[in-house]
């Protein structure tokens, strides 16, 4: 006989930021909201190039993919799970699809099928990433999908990467709104605006807030990191090298205005020409094109390119857009070089010119797609004479603006996730009407 009743249950996501892993069952029928990479617990046990997992054996052994049968495609069992909801391409809320059986259909944003697409593209062979065969069902925001009892409504959020959604989620035992992760100070607050009114609008039972940003938080925008990022490009006398995540298109885009408003080129590296070129499909979003004249994409000295990097040189050295470390070199105050740490051995070629200037334009010291080794990165910039600055807004909501969208949504109960500090985020909303849960991993609770 089927059970009436609806449960919640976290195998990720729990007392860390990201590896969200969320199930809901709801009677017979079972979707996870994000299946993503935990980087604090593998952090635990691996050290990468060194020391990377081998095979989903081991990952299971340390617990760092959890141990649930009917779901990955290595266990034999039959699927036992309907749908996998994937609220944004970040890897803490999408990597490990890799593992996810390719008979469970995905369901994301078609802005982030474009990118986690174009992400396995760029990451091929690697074991913990890769969507290839998945069978994608891709949204866009107000749609209503229905998966056997459930009802699902993604609302688009904003977020440090385009594509972003939260979720509205009918249930036989009320509605559960899903937050992902989102922000109301980043280019598109008026899209965070129309999740949290609708999230409203359904007077839910449950709300899983992420709560990432309870220590630590500053007041900022988009809008105001342009301005900063003006001030230093406007000053610089050689050149600007810029340190962002590749998938935030709104830093990209900050970067880009910045560039052509005092008369230089934003050089792009050839992963985030790919991903550029890949969203160009998508109308709906605000992107620079790679040729426009104020763009440039920079190929590293290596000796063998992939595929795709091979295909892109191709295409877009015949419209003079490729340059090489050297070519870069000679026109140093007419560029903003977008270079990460890990391609820091370009700077030997480079030679930066005196008044050149480093910017980390992302968080420290966790960030959702790179780590930053702080004291070899401070090595090279002083052997080159780069002082650093750090211009940087978060991703994620602040506490204040966080208390008053939840107060607003007023669910009866909430499950702080993607937090380090929800016991911290229980007491600072204790004066809400809602009750707080502080979950423990695989633990189910009952709505
Ligand atoms: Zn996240
Ligand atoms: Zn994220």
């Amino acid at each position: 006989m089927v059970k009436n009743t609806t449960t919640l249950a976290f195998y990720g996501g729990v007392n860390e930021i990201g590896g969200n892993k969320i199930l809901l069952q709801d009677r017979d029928t079972r979707v996870f909201f994000d299946f993503g990479m935990s980087f604090a617990m593998k952090k635990q046990f691996y050290s990468p190039p060194f020391l990377s997992p081998r095979s989903e054996k081991s990952l299971q052994e340390l617990g760092i993919l959890p141990q649930i049968t009917g779901v990955y495609k290595f266990d034999q069992s039959p699927p036992e799970v309907d749908a996998v909801f994937i609220s944004h391409g970040h890897l803490d809320h999408s990597a490990y699809l890799s593992f996810i059986k390719r008979e469970i259909p995905v369901y994301c944003g078609e802005t982030t099928q474009i990118i986690l697409q174009a992400l396995s593209e760029i990451r091929r062979s690697d074991l913990e990433f890769s969507v290839s065969d998945i069978e994608f069902k891709a949204f866009r925001t107000g749609k209503k999908i229905v998966v056997d009892s459930l009802e699902i409504e993604p609302f688009h959020v904003d977020h440090s990467v385009p594509g972003a959604y939260g979720f509205v989620i009918h249930t036989s035992n009320g509605t559960v709104v899903y937050t992902g992760d989102f922000r109301d100070h980043g280019a598109k607050p008026e899209m965070t605006r129309d999740f949290v009114e609708n999230a409203k609008k359904a007077k839910p039972t449950a709300i899983i807030t992420e709560a990432t940003n309870m220590t630590g938080a500053t007041v900022s925008s988009e809008a105001e990191v342009e301005g900063k990022l003006n001030n230093i490009v406007a000053g610089a006398d050689g050149i600007v090298l810029a340190e962002f995540a590749y998938s935030d298109v709104d830093r990209l885009n900050s970067f880009y205005h910045i560039a052509k408003k005092n008369q230089r080129c934003l050089a792009v590296s050839l992963k985030q020409a790919y991903l550029l070129d890949a969203l160009r499909k998508d109308k709906g979003l605000c992107i620079p094109a790679l040729d426009d004249e104020s763009m440039l994409i920079f190929r590293k000295s290596k000796k063998r390119f992939d595929k795709w990097e091979r295909q892109l040189i191709e295409r877009y050295d015949k419209q003079n857009k490729i340059f090489d470390v050297f070519e870069v070199s000679k026109q140093q105050c007419k560029v903003v070089l977008a270079l990460s740490f890990y391609d820091f051995e370009e700077l030997v070629p480079l030679q930066p010119a005196a008044g050149s200037c480093y910017v980390l334009s992302a968080s420290e010291p966790f960030n959702e797609e790179m780590e930053i080794d702080y004291e070899r990165l401070v090595n090279w910039l002083r052997h080159y004479g780069l002082p650093q600055y750090h211009v940087h807004v978060s991703g994620h909501i602040m506490p204040l603006q966080l208390k008053k969208a939840l107060k607003e949504i007023n669910a009866k109960r909430i499950f702080p996730v993607h937090t380090e500090n929800a016991d911290l985020f229980a007491k600072f909303v204790r004066n809400l009407k809602s009750q707080v849960t502080l979950v423990e991993k695989s633990k189910e609770y009952l709505l």
